[in-house]
């Protein structure tokens, strides 16, 4: 089994840190984490926020509080450290990155270089729409645009080049809201998008823990998914050791249910 996105934020970038993610994930079965930080914790990605930041005070506070906080050259090194050592686990490293149109040769250009496993896309950001953050930031928006903008960003995603995988690909269910109108044609051309691209799609248990919206894709997106033969990977989008694997074999179980 496989936890393909753990975060490592909450701790120091040590060999030790990184035994609680493996100690945990043997505990609970796993054979693979992939782990990531999120791009925004290095100064040098902060960049691409520039645009959203600009058009939205509260993305402008949350970059003040949370972002450029950590070291993308210790990271790194601790990529170098981990990779000299055998593991019970297999390990990759890799990041988590916004995606914002434009911007793709920019993030390339940071990213060519580091020596990283994997590069996975997120919208968390439509346009300068922060609408994974709280509830009242859904206040007056209109429902059936933001889901229909959240689809063509997640196309531009899968379809730019750049990215190995889709993080979590419809968190925009997060805290309840749904369109007027059927998502299957947004469905069909993301799957599509992915497959063309090569990438994965993450069936995911993040967004379920935080809200309680049910637990990865909804079944027609993972059957679109599957359809096409994009590869599904179970993740967790833990941000701390404890949670790491968690609910993963039922991820697994729910995404074998529907291949069979
Ligand atoms: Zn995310
Ligand atoms: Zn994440």
């Amino acid at each position: 089994m496989i936890d393909c996105h753990v975060h490592l934020e909450t701790g120091p970038y040590t060999l030790s840190w990184v035994r609680e993610y493996v100690r945990i994930a043997q505990q609970r079965g796993l054979s693979e984490i992939y782990l990531l930080e999120h791009c925004y914790l290095f100064p040098e990605f902060l960049p691409m926020y520039a645009p959203v930041r600009s058009q939205s005070d509260f993305i402008d506070a949350w970059l003040n509080r949370k972002g450029g906080k950590r070291n993308f050259a210790e990271y790194l090194r601790l990529v170098d450290e981990v990779r000299a050592i055998q593991w019970p686990v297999q390990i990759r490293f890799g990041l988590e990155v916004c995606y914002f149109p434009g911007y793709e040769s920019f993030m390339t250009g940071l990213t060519r270089d580091a020596g990283l496993d994997f590069l996975v896309g997120s919208v968390h950001f439509i346009d300068h729409f922060a609408f994974d953050h709280k509830p009242e930031l859904w206040r007056g928006v209109d429902v059936d645009w933001a889901y229909r903008r959240f689809f063509e960003l997640s196309i531009c995603l899968a379809s730019c080049g750049v990215y190995d995988g889709l993080a979590h690909p419809d968190s925009l269910k997060l805290f309840g809201h749904h369109p007027s109108f059927s998502l299957e044609p947004f469905y069909e051309k993301l799957a599509a998008a992915l497959a063309q691209s090569g990438m994965y799609a993450e069936q995911s248990s993040g967004i379920a823990r935080r809200s309680g919206a049910r637990l990865g894709m909804e079944p027609a997106l993972l059957q679109a998914m599957l359809r096409r033969g994009v590869r599904v990977q179970t993740a967790s989008d833990a941000h701390r050791p404890e949670d790491v694997g968690l609910q993963i074999s039922k991820l697994e179980q729910i995404t074998r249910g529907y291949m069979a």
